[in-house]
């Protein structure tokens, strides 16, 4: 007999979510972190009252009932709707493109105005095309919102974002430009939304209450004996890690933030305004009090926290964000996913152990649909 059924690698949303249900089924299990804290990437810093979303801005999103009840059974969350602001050379743009964008672009009033207006912004990319599929991010966005919008609100912002040149990045990033004519900011189209009220470090303690975990806790530091421990293995680290790197080192874009106490009650006004031209440095500022503090109590607390986040290039030993999924890395990854297809007793789940960029919601949706498919 072992002393835990499960031991857990990971104490982000997939493994804390993981734990919860195998407590619920009676098992026993111990969750490791080598973060000085639990949570992952949601993890959240309290600094003058404000939660400080310390590895950048999560928003919760989702349109399955099953997921959002079970969520706000753990902790209610907020009524926050994501509405971020483009700054585009001082001048402030409403995201997504909607009727507000149109009417600051062109003063356009009317659903009909605007979608002259865009047919007549995309005549002549659609021309050059001559009949062709856009071979790039640059003609893809031409063609569907026209040279003012990519100008403004796209080029800069994804040129900074992903480090190189709109001609010479894929045009299915850009592919689903949502166009609204309608007076709506709302930047996502899911039922449901919101921020764990008192933040996200009290969704990962309802779900690890009752659970024995462990911080500076590296797997790979104490393999052997870590493993020796438990009947079975859920791992959501690096997959790449878990088998030394041994056919090479998968990619990943990273964020870096520079962060700032100021001593006013408001900064910019909204959780998340873009800076969409190319000279900015940073993508976006982020003022976290926004996401929790609505009306007066934004003015109650006198302080307030931003982030400005700097887009980067990865490189082994910095903190891996953003899969690459591009040829060369889902060819890589389905070899490291070959060797984890042949493990018995180990689960591999996560954003960094399956290489895929997850939002909150789908890990908890996977965690629950494990639970549901296999009998541990
Ligand atoms: P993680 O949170 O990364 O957890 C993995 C954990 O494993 C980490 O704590 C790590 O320290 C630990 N670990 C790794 N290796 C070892 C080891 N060897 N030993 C011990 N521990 C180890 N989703 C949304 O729905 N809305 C958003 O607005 C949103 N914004 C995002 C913004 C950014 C910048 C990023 C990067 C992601 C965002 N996401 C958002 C996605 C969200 O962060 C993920 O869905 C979620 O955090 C994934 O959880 P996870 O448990 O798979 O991974
Ligand atoms: N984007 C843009 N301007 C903006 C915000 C987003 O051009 O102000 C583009 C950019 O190419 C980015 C894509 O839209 O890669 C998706 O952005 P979003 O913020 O929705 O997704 P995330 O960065 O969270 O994956």
């Amino acid at each position: 007999m072992k002393a835990y059924d499960y031991l857990i690698v990971g104490s982000g949303l997939f493994g804390a979510t993981f734990a919860y249900f195998a407590k619920k089924a009676g098992k026993k299990c111990l969750v490791i972190d080598k973060r000085p804290h639990l949570g992952g990437n949601v993890y959240c810093e309290s600094i003058e009252g404000i939660n400080v979303h310390k590895y950048g801005a999560h928003i919760f999103h989702t349109s399955n009932k099953k997921v959002w009840d079970f969520v706000n059974g753990i902790v209610p969350f907020n009524r926050y709707t994501n509405s971020p602001v483009a700054n585009y050379k001082g001048k402030l743009y409403n995201l997504p493109f909607n009727m507000n964008t149109f009417y600051q672009m062109w003063g356009v009033t009317t659903p009909d105005a605007a979608k002259a207006k865009i047919e007549e912004q995309r005549a002549e990319a659609v021309k050059a095309l001559q009949g062709h599929e856009p071979a790039n991010l640059e003609e893809q966005a031409l063609s569907l919102v026209g040279r003012d919008i990519y100008e403004a609100l796209i080029k800069g912002y994804t040129e900074k974002q992903w480090g190189r040149s709109c001609t010479e990045l894929p045009a299915f990033i850009i592919r689903r430009l949502p166009l609204r004519f309608v007076f709506d900011n709302n930047y996502f189209n899911d039922s449901y939304q919101g921020i764990p009220i008192g933040g996200y470090n009290k969704l990962i303690d309802g779900l690890l209450e009752g659970v024995e975990t462990r911080i500076n806790c590296d797997f790979f530091a104490h393999r052997a004996e870590l493993s020796a421990l438990a009947e079975k293995i859920v791992y959501t680290g690096q997959i790449d890690e878990f088998y030394d790197f041994r056919f090479g080192h998968l990619d990943f874009r990273t964020v870096s933030f520079e962060q700032e106490t100021l001593d006013m009650p408001n900064y910019q006004g909204n959780a998340v305004v873009n800076y969409t031209e190319r000279e900015a440095p940073y993508t976006r500022v982020i003022e976290h009090k926004h996401f929790e503090m609505f009306g007066q109590t934004v003015y109650d607390c006198p302080k307030t926290v931003v982030s400005r986040e700097y887009s980067t290039e990865w490189k082994p030993g910095m903190e891996p964000y953003y899969p690459v999924n591009n040829a060369k890395n889902d060819q890589l990854y389905q070899r490291y996913k070959a060797m984890a297809d042949e493990e018995k007793n180990v689960v591999f789940g996560g954003r960094l152990a399956e290489y895929k960029y997850y939002d909150m919601a789908p890990i908890i949706e996977r965690v629950m649909e494990i639970w549901e498919l296999f009998d541990f």
